[in-house]
C-alpha cells in the first residue's frame, strides 16, 4: 500500500516513519510513502501557497494551484476527467483533511487498509481553497470534533491507524483482532505481572487458567465498559 502525503511540513512526518511499527512496515515494503512539499509547486520567489480569503475575514486560504500541480505530479485528474473504469480499489482514494470531514473510525481505517494508494491533503491556516475539495478530493476526514493547526497531525493518524491493520504489520506479540472497535465494543481491561501491585489483585479468573472462563469474564468486561463509557456504540 502506499501513502502520498501533501503538505508545507514534509519535515513533521520524519519522526513517524523512523520509529515502531511504521519503521518496519517500510522496511518490509508493507508500506511505501511519498512526502511532497506543496511549496515545490509553486512558481513565485517566495513560494506562495496561501492567498487571503475572498469576502475577507481572518486567516489565510491555501491556493489551488499548487495542490492542483502536486495532484497532477501524483498522476490524480480532476474527478470529472477519471477513467470510468476507475474504482476505490484501482484508483487513488484522494482525501482532504478537515474538521469538517467525515469522523475517522476503526472501519474507515479498515476501508483504508484495502486501498492501494491513498493520497492525504494536509490543510494549513484557515483551510484550503473549496474548489480542491470539489475538483479533485473523494472524501473529507475528520479525526476529532477539535480543530488543529495544520493536516499533518490529522495524516500521521491515518497512517498509523491504518498501516497497523495491514497484514503482517503487526509483530507476534502484537494483534488488532480483539482490540477496541474490532467487534464494535471495547477491549477488556488487561494485566501484566506482578499478579499484586500495590495491594490490588489481577481478578482471580485470568489467573485461574480457566481458558473458557477467561474468554467469558473477557466477553463481560468488553460489554460492561462499552455500556459505561461509551453506550453509543452499544446501539
Ligand atoms: N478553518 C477551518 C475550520 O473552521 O473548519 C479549520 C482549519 S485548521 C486551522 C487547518 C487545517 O488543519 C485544516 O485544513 C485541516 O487540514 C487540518 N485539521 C484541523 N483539524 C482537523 C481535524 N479535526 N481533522 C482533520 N484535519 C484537521
Amino acid at each position: 500500500m502506499r501513502f502520498e502525503i501533501v503538505t508545507i511540513f514534509p519535515e513533521f512526518f520524519t519522526s513517524i516513519f523512523e520509529n515502531g511499527i511504521l519503521r518496519r512496515a517500510l522496511a518490509e515494503g508493507l508500506v511505501t510513502v511519498g512526502v511532497h512539499d506543496l511549496r515545490v509547486f509553486t512558481h513565485d520567489r517566495h513560494r506562495t501557497v496561501d492567498d487571503r480569503p475572498f469576502g475577507g475575514g481572518e486567516g489565510m486560504v491555501l491556493k489551488p494551484e499548487p495542490l492542483a500541480e502536486a495532484l497532477a505530479s501524483l498522476g490524480i485528474a480532476p474527478k470529472a476527467e477519471r477513467q470510468a473504469g476507475d474504482d476505490a480499489q484501482t484508483h487513488p482514494r484522494v482525501i482532504l483533511l478537515s474538521a469538517q470531514g467525515r469522523p475517522f473510525t476503526q472501519a474507515m481505517a479498515r476501508e483504508l487498509a484495502a486501498t492501494e494508494r491513498v493520497v492525504l491533503i494536509c490543510g494549513r491556516y484557515e483551510g484550503v481553497d473549496e474548489r480542491v475539495n470539489v475538483i479533485y478530493c473523494d472524501m473529507e476526514l475528520s479525526i476529532g470534533d477539535y480543530v488543529l493547526t495544520n493536516g499533518a497531525l490529522p495524516a500521521m493518524v491515518v497512517i498509523d491507524a491504518v498501516t497497523r491493520l495491514l497484514p503482517g504489520a503487526l509483530g507476534d506479540d502484537e494483534s488488532s483482532h480483539d482490540e477496541s472497535f474490532s467487534h464494535g465494543l471495547l477491549e477488556y481491561p488487561q494485566y501484566t505481572r506482578p499478579a499484586e501491585f500495590r495491594g490490588t489483585k489481577v481478578p482471580d479468573v485470568l489467573v485461574s487458567g480457566h481458558h473458557a472462563e477467561i474468554e467469558k469474564w473477557r466477553r463481560e468486561q468488553a460489554k460492561l465498559r462499552t455500556k459505561e463509557r461509551r453506550p453509543d456504540l452499544m446501539k
